[in-house]
């Protein structure tokens, strides 16, 4: 049964506390002071309501740690499998045929053509929504009308985000459908003028993305065919850095999600801190000055009542304005999703003053996106 705060009339008493308060989820039952002030006494409940949520879809609780088994190098957390073990993210386990196919050779993924312009976090800034890149890069010197971005979802993430706004996958995890590279190759056509590998996350199947980003390039050789990210950014700096010189050469992106700035709210709500997030992000940003248009890097945080306010926000620009002021921020507005369906949405006032917050501490670029979910 997973913990709830106690909950009267839109109001939740903060489980640590014990102070009564406004958007906060019944499911986290820990307000946002406490999750940034008292990050022990917040974890033993926060980590109940993460197993629990795990449980319900066959996941592990936490990352495998068989002395004796196989280490996964794909990301920060290193399970070491055994012959028989999951890993975190569900994908692979210790068995010799599972590691040498699952995520490689197949892939839990579902994919669809998204027309552009489309909705995605990079739209308006990239070649697909603005024509940044012509001619190299883009079809068109405007948005590319009549082209398609093939989008791959790919069905498991080592992250446990309590409000994942794409949490559904993780029931098909129940039941694994697995999808061959032969499918998605012949997805590709002449109308496809990006491929976007995101989910869930990339980082669990990356060796089956690099195998399709290739065959793909292959099959259009000589056409433009963007290669994007979306990602929580935890995946090997080693394949970071592969990921980001596919997208420096197609004219693609790497959208990395910077969910909090302070480690303990990011804890609560994504079940695990964000130092490699930061690190990554960094190391990303160091090739940015490799191609100024279209921007390789975009930055987006959901603007999640209760536990990203303008504080957050501050932090977050001006951590990437240190870095460099011109890297593109999205703020996307959030929709009451998974366990923290009893939040409220993110409301226009909130979106104001995070945008002002992300001008305030420098950046250049900055928009919200989603608006149309603002209440
Ligand atoms: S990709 Fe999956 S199996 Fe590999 S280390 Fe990460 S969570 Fe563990
Ligand atoms: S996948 Fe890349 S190129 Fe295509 S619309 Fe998104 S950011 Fe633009």
């Amino acid at each position: 049964m997973i913990y709830r705060g106690t909950s009267k009339k839109g109001s939740t008493r903060c489980g640590v506390c014990g102070e009564t308060l406004k958007d906060i989820s019944t499911r986290i039952g820990v307000c946002p002071t406490c999750v940034r002030t008292r990050p022990d006494e917040s974890r033993i409940r926060i980590e109940k309501v993460h197993a629990e949520s795990r449980e319900m879809f066959g996941l592990p609780t936490r990352p495998a740690a068989n002395p004796d088994g196989t280490e996964c190098k794909l990301c920060f957390l290193g399970c070491r499998l055994g012959p028989s073990q999951k890993g975190y993210c569900g994908i692979r386990n210790g068995g010799r045929s599972s590691l040498r196919n699952d995520g490689r050779t197949r892939a839990l993924l579902t994919h669809y053509y998204d027309p552009l312009p489309t909705n995605c976090v990079a739209d308006w800034v990239c070649p697909g929504g603005t024509g940044a890149g012509f001619p190299q890069y883009a079809y068109d010197s405007g948005p590319e009308v009549g082209y398609y971005n093939l989008a791959v979802f790919f069905e498991a993430c080592n992250f446990n985000c309590l409000y994942c706004q794409n949490w559904s996958f993780k029931k098909n995890q129940l039941s694994p459908r697995w999808t061959g590279l032969g499918t998605l190759v012949d997805a590709v056509n002449v109308n496809t003028s990006c491929i976007c590998f995101f989910g869930g996350d990339p980082g669990p199947q990356l060796p089956f993305a690099f195998r399709l980003a290739k065959a793909a390039q292959e099959k259009r050789s000589g056409k433009i065919l963007r290669i994007c990210w979306e990602t929580n950014g935890t995946m090997n700096p080693v394949w970071l850095k592969k990921m980001t010189a596919l997208s420096l050469e197609s004219g693609g992106c790497v959208k990395i999600d910077l969910k909090t700035w302070n480690p303990g709210t990011h804890r609560a709500l994504c079940g695990w801190g964000n130092e490699k997030v930061l690190e990554n992000f960094a190391r990303v940003a160091d090739w940015v000055s490799e191609r100024k248009s279209p921007p390789p890097l975009v930055a987006s945080t959901p603007l999640v009542p209760g536990y990203i306010d303008e504080d957050e926000i501050y932090g977050l620009a001006s951590f990437i304005a240190r870095i460099n002021p011109d890297i593109p921020y999205a703020l996307l507005a959030f929709a009451p999703q998974f366990l923290m369906d009893d939040s409220p949405t993110t409301s226009t006032d909130l979106a104001r003053r995070c945008l002002e917050a992300a001008k305030r501490a420098g950046l250049t670029r900055v928009r919200l996106g989603n608006e149309h979910l603002l209440c």
